[in-house]
């Protein structure tokens, strides 16, 4: 009898998952509470994959081997309940497909950074000519990758909701960049439970595997020295420490690992910011373990093209930049936007705030930011966090708004800055739409 999969979410990953569940003989059922995208209907339609959508049946579990659990269905949904109730295992997309690749995986994780860092790796990786596919929260799933197109090295981006759902799966290489508060709402505002959530990434890791980490990252390095960890340790720091991984000494990056040494120039790397000196030094870590070339991995971070969304240049109108940070959907990353601004500030940031601690910004911006515009249905926070320390603190309603205000509030030489702490839903559809409307209205000034 052939076995049973029940998939719940039927987006990237567990359309993904299905597709690979059928390949390999598995009888594969999605079940998705909302309604499919026509994209992911067609693609469950070709592979002759059974679905339902707008609900989940309640006989849904009903001969399941295995549940598999799309990263944004919280672990409280009634079906992942149930199959815990009836000890049916509830694994990751990203647990699964490992089941069904050999190759060589280079894994990302962090509370920030994860997606540029992974880019970076997968970039690396295509200029040193190998068959490399980058998995994760941008582009195609990994499952669906391992069942389509496999490739013999990926690079994969792991949220702690991919992390919680895998158990046996090894990465060759794991990354984990820093873990500050984020997501606290899905860990029953268990700070705890979200750091050792991150720490699943080393779970399975031996004496043939790699562990890159922050050394500058208080919970990360106090967790380190809780745990015996059983593998190769590198670790990257501002510092001039010496040791295996990277450090920086006279404004220059120097990477060691085992008998290699590369270095590089702060000014060579592609990314400005100190966050993404960070992001540099783990990938370039990450690089010098594959045996890539150094001349390859200077390169790559010289020439790596940020991604949108992040730190993005839009344009500069009558002397004023505008910067499109909309991913930074919590106080850390906004942190390290305003820390990068080297001209005085108008910020816009705002929206549905999960538990924001604003004081740990005051310091810059009390420095840098002349004049923020909240843009949120409810700002209340933000403006009794800032209105004694920032001159001028305005409301807007829509991006337009914000964008027309923030215009008329900057000065030649100033910077715009949209990097809201905040996630987008209150009047977004997503921080891709809050970033692309940023643009649109920047662009019609
Ligand atoms: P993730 O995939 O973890 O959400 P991204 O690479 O998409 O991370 O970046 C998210 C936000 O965090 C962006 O605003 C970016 O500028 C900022 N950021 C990137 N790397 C780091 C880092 N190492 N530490 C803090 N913030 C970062």
């Amino acid at each position: 009898m052939s076995r049973r999969i029940v998939i719940l979410g039927g987006g990237e990953s567990g359309s993904g998952a299905a597709i690979l569940a059928k390949k390999t003989g598995i009888d594969p059922f999605v079940s998705d509470s909302g309604i499919l995208k026509p994209l992911y209907r067609e693609l469950l339609r070709r592979n002759s994959v059974k679905w339902e959508e707008g609900k989940h049946s309640d006989n849904l579990l009903e001969g399941a081997d295995e549940v598999i659990k799309s990263p944004g269905i919280p672990d409280t949904a009634p079906p992942v309940l149930n199959a815990r109730r009836r000890g049916i295992p509830v694994i990751s997309e990203i647990e699964f497909a490992g089941r069904y690749t050999n190759a060589v995986k280079v894994c990302v994780t962090g509370s920030n950074g994860k997606t540029t860092t992974s880019s970076m790796i997968f970039h690396i990786m295509k200029k040193a000519g190998l068959n490399a596919g980058l998995a994760g929260n941008v582009g195609s799933s990994f499952a669906r990758m391992v069942a389509e197109n496999d490739h013999d090295y990926y690079s994969i981006e792991l949220s702690s909701f991919q992390l919680d759902g895998m158990f046996d799966f090894r990465p060759d290489i794991a990354l984990l960049l820093n873990i500050t508060p984020d997501h606290l709402d899905r860990y029953n505002n268990d700070m705890q439970s979200y750091v050792n959530s991150k720490f699943r990434i080393v779970q399975n890791l031996g004496k043939d595997n790699a562990f890159i980490w922050c050394r500058d990252d208080m919970i990360s390095s106090g967790e380190i020295m809780k745990r015996q960890l059983n593998t190769n340790l590198y670790s990257f720091t501002l510092n001039p420490e010496q040791g295996q991984g990277a450090y920086i000494e006279n404004n220059k990056m120097i990477i060691t690992t085992q008998n290699n040494q590369m270095e590089m120039t702060l000014e060579e790397l592609a990314l400005k910011g100190r966050h993404n000196v960070y992001n540099s030094m783990a990938a370039g870590i990450a690089g010098q373990l594959l045996r890539i070339r150094k001349e390859v991995i200077r390169e790559s971070l010289s020439d790596f093209q940020g991604i949108e969304h992040r730190l993005e240049q839009v344009l500069r109108v009558h002397g004023i930049d505008f910067i499109n940070d909309s991913k930074a959907t919590n106080v850390n990353s906004s942190w390290y936007a305003l820390e990068s601004m080297n001209r005085k500030v108008v910020w816009i940031a705002g929206g549905i705030d999960k538990g924001n601690d604003y004081s740990v910004l005051s310091d810059l911006v009390r420095e840098k930011v002349h004049a923020i515009v909240c843009l949120g249905k409810d700002n209340s926070k933000l403006l009794s966090a800032f209105k004694e320390t920032v001159p001028t603190v305005v409301e807007a309603s829509s991006m337009q708004d914000a964008v027309r205000s923030a215009y008329f509030l900057a000065k030649n030489g100033d910077s715009v800055l949209l990097s809201p702490a905040c996630a987008s839903f209150d009047l977004f559809d997503n921080y891709e739409d809050r970033g692309r409307q940023f643009k649109k209205y920047v662009r019609e000034l």
